[in-house]
């Protein structure tokens, strides 16, 4: 029996890596999922592949540091396909630049980073709470090993910052949705390989090595890696879990 039968799932950064495989493995359980992606052309491309594989997609240009666009969309996809009751803030990047490095760069790096990974997702479920708490629905964050740690993984303050700010809000709406019947939960991904680390990966061996010399399981992990503890904290198998993040390492964080 498919887990997520009825349900209406929104995604952000739903058109490449990890966001791309949630969507469709929702789709796969029954969901209707609604692809979210600043990249209009590679959000289409991702629904129309979880149509051809038989599943319900529609998908919609979001840049989720537009608040107003949030705002906007939520109220379209309201009216046009339905109240939204799992959301997963997917949507994030990242840049390595050290912190003494060119000041401009720096600056640069910590606001784009930090309106993207955390206001971004701020801003998309404040925009679909009252879908969310009609529905008493589901919030998926994607949080980071670096929600936690940042000493094998130099470079990157606004990074870390970022994600220790997305669990510290998972945790303070689980306490204040709980009561409404919404649970938000995390997803602690490790080193996933997707077009976000692609530069990283094709430079940096060194780095790549820091993290697989730290994961038990001893590889990196791909996009499907994460569709199981997203399905689990979307569905009603996670029906008492909340406030929680869900790390999907290999074991890194555990080492
Ligand atoms: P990805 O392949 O680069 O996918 C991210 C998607 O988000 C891209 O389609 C990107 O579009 C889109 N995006 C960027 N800025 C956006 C914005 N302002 N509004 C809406 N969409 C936007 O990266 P990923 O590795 O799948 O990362 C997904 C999430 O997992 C991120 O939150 C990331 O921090 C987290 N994560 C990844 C890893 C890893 O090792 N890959 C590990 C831990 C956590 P463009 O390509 O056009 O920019």
């Amino acid at each position: 029996m498919p887990l997520l039968v009825s349900h209406i799932a929104a995604v952000t950064g739903a058109g490449s890596g990890i966001g791309r495989a949630i969507a469709a493995g929702y789709a796969r359980e029954g969901a209707r999922v609604v692809l979210l992606d600043i990249n209009e052309k590679a959000a289409a491309e991702a629904a129309q592949e979880v149509r051809s594989a038989g599943g319900a997609a529609d998908s919609f240009a979001l840049d989720v540091t537009d608040r107003a666009a949030c705002v906007a969309l939520a109220k379209t996809i309201a009216d046009t396909v339905g109240p939204v009751s799992i959301l997963v803030n997917n949507a994030g990047i990242n840049r390595r630049n050290a912190f003494t490095s060119d000041p401009d760069a720096v600056i640069k790096d910590w606001e784009d980073i930090m309106a993207i990974n955390l206001t971004g997702t701020f801003n998309v479920t404040h925009a679909f709470i009252e879908s969310l708490r009609a529905t008493r629905g589901r919030i998926v964050n994607i949080g980071s090993i670096q929600s936690f740690v940042h000493v094998r993984t130099p470079n990157s303050a606004a990074y870390t910052a970022s994600k220790h700010g997305v669990l510290g809000f998972t945790k303070a709406l689980a306490a204040e949705l709980g009561k409404h019947g919404v649970r938000v939960n995390a997803i602690g991904p490790g080193f996933i390989e997707t077009p976000l680390n692609a530069q990283v990966r094709a430079n940096n061996p060194d780095l790549v090595k820091i993290f697989l010399d730290h994961t038990p399981l001893g590889r990196a992990g791909k996009p499907e890696d994460i569709v199981g503890p997203a399905i689990f904290l979307a569905s009603d198998l996670s029906a008492f879990v909340t406030g929680s993040i869900v790390m999907a390492d290999g074991g890194y964080r555990t080492v």
